[in-house]
């Protein structure tokens, strides 16, 4: 299965049909980059759309198909990456994640800026796109801070948890390299990285359109 990402890659030709650019908001697991995703989309429900991603992880308590992600299995994830389907695809922590091109359509449609949670791997495929998307950062203070943060979340099992870790130092490094995101937000404190999430939405992402 880990071949997958170098059989099927992403789609470089994939156009919108809006020209509307989507917003990538990247940040390691427990940099808080959903619960920011979550209140921008609860300001700002006319003006962003959520990608809902499939993938072949469980679903977490309280998350729900078709709201969170669509859970979905490998047979059928590899099929539809197989067929073109998805915009882009990645493995991460041993399950398989991507963004189908219908969740993008879908918020292209509606006028909407299409919001992409999405991974390194993610990332780099989508910039390979001609959808020049906005990007943001999502820094934690420090991997002890994190570590602590997944812990309280309480959503991940041992080896899960240790699989993030080892992933979070790469990620900022990515995240902080000059040139690769438009903004980084530190996430110390939650309402002052949420006002300058916002602020530059206002002031880039929403000018644009
Ligand atoms: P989680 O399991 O914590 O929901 O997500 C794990 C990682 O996968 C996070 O970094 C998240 O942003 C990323 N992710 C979620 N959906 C997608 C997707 O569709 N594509 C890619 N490339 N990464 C995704």
């Amino acid at each position: 299965m880990f071949s997958l990402l170098t059989t099927y890659p992403a789609s470089a030709f994939f156009r919108m049909t809006s020209h509307i650019r989507p917003l990538i908001i990247f940040g390691p697991s427990g940099s808080g980059k959903g619960t920011l995703v979550a209140k921008m989309l609860e300001d700002f429900p006319d003006k962003f759309g959520f990608s809902i991603s499939h993938t072949t992880r469980k679903p977490r308590p309280g998350e729900k198909h078709g709201v969170h992600y669509y859970f979905t299995d490998e047979d059928t994830i590899r099929e539809g990456i197989e067929k073109g389907d998805f915009l882009e695809s990645a493995v991460y922590g041993g399950n398989i994640y991507g963004t189908s091109k219908a969740a993008v359509e879908d918020i292209a449609k509606q006028g909407k800026v299409c919001v992409l949670e999405i991974d390194v791997q993610g990332v780099k495929q989508v910039r390979n796109t001609d959808l020049n998307p906005w990007s943001v950062f999502i820094k934690p203070t420090s991997l002890d801070e994190l570590r602590e943060r997944l812990i309280k979340r309480k959503t991940e099992s041992e080896e899960s948890l240790q699989k993030r870790l080892s992933k979070a130092a790469e990620e900022i490094e990515y995240g902080t390299t000059p040139g690769n995101f438009d903004k980084i937000i530190i996430n110390d404190d939650f309402e002052t990285a949420y006002q300058e999430l916002k602020q530059f939405v206002v002031d880039n992402v929403l000018k644009d359109d």
